[in-house]
């Protein structure tokens, strides 16, 4: 089934200049970038996308490191994005990813692991809501 899925590159990778070289582990998987752009996340913005982390220990270096520096946000689709792409990124801590995952190859920390991918579909269409209108998405 096709499925769009939503990926931000984060500040890590950006400051590090790689998002051309994420983009090319997700084109070379089959997925395809139908919307992107790069943004500054506000501490608003960035406090709202990761809520359900608000009473984690980390949520406050969570917020901190998503605000540092531009983020690229991307809507990626194909057979079964959502996973795809989840398969793609790797495990959060990047000690744990697989080989030729992008945590694996561009990860810094459990913090500081370069990509976020949402985790189910219908966790995809609200964050693909918050940052894109339908007209900005190109299939
Ligand atoms: P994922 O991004 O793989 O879906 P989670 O939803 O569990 O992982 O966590 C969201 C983000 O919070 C992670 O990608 C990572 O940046 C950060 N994070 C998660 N766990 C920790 C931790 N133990 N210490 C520091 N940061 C963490």
């Amino acid at each position: 089934m096709t499925e769009r899925t939503f990926s931000i590159i984060k500040p890590d990778a950006t400051r590090r200049n790689l998002t051309g070289a994420i983009n090319a582990v997700i084109e070379a998987a089959g997925l395809r970038i139908v919307a992107q752009r790069r943004v500054h996340l506000t501490e608003a913005q960035a406090k709202k996308f990761y809520e359900v982390h608000a009473e984690r220990p980390f949520y406050g270096e969570l917020v901190a490191q998503m605000t540092a520096e531009p983020v690229v946000v991307q809507v990626l689709e194909g057979e079964n994005a959502v996973a795809k792409y989840r398969e793609v990124m790797g495990a959060t801590n990047p000690a744990n990813a697989d080989e030729g995952t992008i945590r694996k190859q561009f990860a810094l920390s459990i913090g500081e692991n370069s990509v976020h991918g949402s985790d189910s579909l219908e966790n995809a269409k609200i964050e693909i809501e918050q940052f894109f209108t339908e007209d900005q998405i190109v299939g």
